[in-house]
Formats: C-alpha cells, sequence, structure tokens
C-alpha cells in the first residue's frame, strides 16, 4: 500500500512509520531523516537545510519535490510505501500527486494521526534521538539504559528543533501551512483519522485494524 502519515510534530508519525515498515516490509520514507543524513554529512542540500530546519521552518518545496521524486522512484517503492512527514505544504501534495501518476502509483491513504497540542508540546521535549535512526521519549517510550540507544549502544541526544522555541514555531507552522491538507485529502476521499493520543501500542494496533479492513 501507498500510505502517507501525517499529522502535527510530536504525534508519532515517526514511532508508527517504523512500526508498521517492520510489520508490512514496505519502507519508511521520512523526509525529516533524509534532511537530517544530509545535514550530518554535510551536503549541499544538508547545509540548505540547516538554516531552515533550526529555526522550525519548512524547507523550500522545490528542494522537498525533487527530493520525494527521487526516493519513489527507487525500485524498493515498487510495492508499497510509507511517507512520514510528506506533503507539508498544498504545492507538495499537488506535485505527489503528478509524480506518483507519472509512477503508475496511487496514493491509497492519508492516515492523519490526531493528538491535542498540550500533549505535542510534552512529546518533543522529552524526544531523544539515536544516530542510527532510533527515538525514544525520557517518559513515554523509555530506552532500556538512561540516555543509551537499545539497539546501537550509542548516547541519546536532544535535536535542535526540539528546543521549546523551535517547538513552538513548528506547531504555529503547522497549523498555517499544513493542517489544510486535511481538507485537501479529505476531499480527494483518502484520509482517515486515528486518535494518537493512546500509548503507542494502542495506536498502532489501531492503525493495524484500518489498514487490514482496506486491504480487504
Ligand atoms: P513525529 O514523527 O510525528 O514528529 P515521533 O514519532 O518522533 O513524532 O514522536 C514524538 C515523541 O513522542 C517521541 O519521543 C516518541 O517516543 C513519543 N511518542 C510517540 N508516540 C507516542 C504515544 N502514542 N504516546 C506517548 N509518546 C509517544
Ligand atoms: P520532521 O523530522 O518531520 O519533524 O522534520 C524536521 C524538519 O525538517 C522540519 O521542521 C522542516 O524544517 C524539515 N522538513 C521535513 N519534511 C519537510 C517537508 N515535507 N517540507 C518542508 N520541510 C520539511
Amino acid at each position: 500500500m501507498n500510505i502517507v502519515l501525517f499529522g502535527p510534530p510530536g504525534s508519532g508519525k515517526g514511532t508508527q512509520a517504523k512500526l508498521l515498515a517492520e510489520k508490512y516490509g514496505v519502507p519508511h520514507i521520512s523526509t525529516g531523516d533524509i534532511l537530517r543524513g544530509n545535514l550530518n554529512n554535510e551536503t549541499k542540500l544538508g547545509l540548505e537545510a540547516k538554516t531552515y530546519m533550526d529555526k522550525g521552518e519548512l524547507v523550500p518545496d522545490d528542494v522537498l519535490i525533487g527530493l520525494i521524486k527521487d526516493r519513489l522512484s527507487d525500485s524498493d517503492c515498487a510495492s508499497g510505501f510509507l511517507l512520514d512527514g510528506y506533503p507539508r505544504t498544498l504545492p507538495q501534495a499537488e506535485a505527489l500527486s503528478k509524480i506518483l501518476s507519472e509512477l503508475g502509483k496511487n496514493l491509497d491513504v492519508v492516515l492523519n494521526i490526531d493528538v491535542p497540542d498540550e500533549k505535542l508540546l510534552k512529546r518533543l521535549a522529552g524526544r531523544r534521538m539515536c544516530v542510527c535512526g532510533a527515538s525514544y521519549h525520557i517518559l513515554f517510550n523509555k530506552p532500556k539504559q538512561e540516555g543509551i540507544c537499545d539497539l546501537c549502544g550509542s548516547k541519546l541526544y536532544q535535536r535542535d528543533d526540539d528546543k521549546e522555541e523551535a517547538i513552538m514555531n513548528r506547531l504555529v507552522v503547522y497549523q498555517n501551512q499544513t493542517r489544510p491538507l486535511i481538507d485537501h485529502y479529505t476531499q480527494a476521499g483518502v484520509m482517515l483519522t486515528i486518535n494518537g493520543a493512546a500509548d503507542i501500542e494502542v495506536v498502532f494496533n489501531g492503525i493495524c485494524r484500518m489498514l487490514d479492513d482496506l486491504r480487504k
């Protein structure tokens, strides 16, 4: 299935995408992870993106559209993909439709993970990351040993944009530029909303049920 995981920053898109990718064997494509990978490798793209990302602003559409076009053309997307963090603007959504039709694919579902604002702030402020891509929370998804990744043993770190000022900006950017896509995809008849306020496993089971129903 070709799936977009949609929702505000901190709603659990990355967390759920990792679990879903493992269960269904489809690639998890996180534009945030791709940009951070470029940043770590100090590529031209990474350095250009950094100024926007640190402030919690969106990286320009043309950059993201080019990036996603290349990624969706890769052979591992032939039998499905999970997009996480893309699209975030109307031009990005329109470009996605065009890219998919050029590739002879459809978007099966946009899953909107709905979480109230007060929970988002707590989730983002407590998020801890590992260089290997794993993500934790200091209260809700603790590593076995504090500050250390369960998977690779590296020291966990806090994202620069998970500091309070950038978080507040990201939530405003979401409301103004990304949230309007809910109407766009509702009108297109592909939007499903799931309550994302529950525990990680409960949300995961709910999403699996929805996807399994769609596949029947
Ligand atoms: P997003 O990719 O949407 O920005 P993440 O998946 O990175 O969000 O989740 C943000 C933070 O909230 C992480 O620290 C994660 O461990 C935690 N988290 C994710 N889902 C839940 C949940 N259902 N309940 C509590 N904490 C969660
Ligand atoms: P995320 O990891 O999804 O929280 O994304 C982190 C940051 O990367 C965002 O705050 C943006 O600066 C940038 N970013 C990721 N995806 C996009 C996108 N689709 N459009 C614009 N900027 C993006």
